[in-house]
């Protein structure tokens, strides 16, 4: 099944899919947990839209390109195009709060990091980026986001936006400095500690809480082969 922008009950949203840009250590406990340097600006990559999957499916992860990371983020739908964007402009173009998966062969990765190469075939493979259905955003308190990943009924990713290093309307600014963002496209936000390796046959439980407008969302979902999908 093709992928669509979807809301939070299901609803298919009238928006293209378009590109997903990702952060990279933007919650300084993650940088630390695997031996980066808490960078001084945001790093940027991203996936293209052959990555996207919906996250409520079974979940297939290579298995024979070593270790296939899961890192649990903020995702931020754009509905409004976003060049040089001024914070409010930013903030305003804010369409859906959900949740992504930025599934990351690590040992690839580490091997690229090594010999100073992109990243990308770590990170941008076929079915990387599992993305929830969006929460509509109503009034969200930027810096009071929280989110969780529970694997295999324990609580392994826990985090807040408040911990962000480049909170997030500053990041969309930062980002819209460097690539247009367009109607359909994604942003994650990096994650927070607790990162792991995938095993097939694992369940995760992912939310995403908004406080303020006491909105959640939680998705169920299961690892599967890449080949059995
Ligand atoms: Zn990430």
């Amino acid at each position: 099944m093709s992928y669509r922008h979807r809301s939070n009950t299901g609803q298919e949203l009238a928006l293209p899919v378009g590109k997903v840009i990702c952060v990279g250590r933007n919650y300084a406990e993650h940088a630390l947990e695997l031996n980066n340097p808490v960078p001084t600006e945001p790093i940027l990559f991203i996936k293209p839209s052959t990555a996207v999957v919906d996250m409520r499916q079974p979940i297939g992860i290579p298995t024979e390109q070593g270790s296939c990371h899961v890192e649990t983020e903020i995702a931020l739908l754009i509905d409004t195009k976003l060049c040089r964007a001024t914070e409010r402009q930013a903030a305003e173009a804010i369409a859906g709060l959900g949740l992504g998966f930025d599934l990351t062969l690590r040992d690839v990765q580490n091997e690229l990091k090594k010999n100073g190469l992109p990243w990308e075939m770590a990170k941008a493979f076929d079915g990387s980026c599992p993305l929830s259905g969006f929460l509509p955003v109503t009034r969200p308190e930027w810096d009071n986001i929280g989110l969780q990943l529970q694997l295999n009924g324990e609580t392994q990713q826990y985090g807040n936006s408040i911990d962000m290093i480049t909170p997030i309307v500053s990041l969309l600014v930062y980002i819209s400095h460097h690539f247009t963002l367009l109607p359909g496209d994604v942003v994650l936000t990096g994650t927070p500690a607790g990162v792991c390796p995938l095993n097939i046959g694992d369940e995760l439980i992912a939310r995403v809480v908004d406080p303020v407008s006491e909105l959640e969302l939680a998705v169920e979902t299961e690892i599967v082969s890449i080949s059995d999908r």
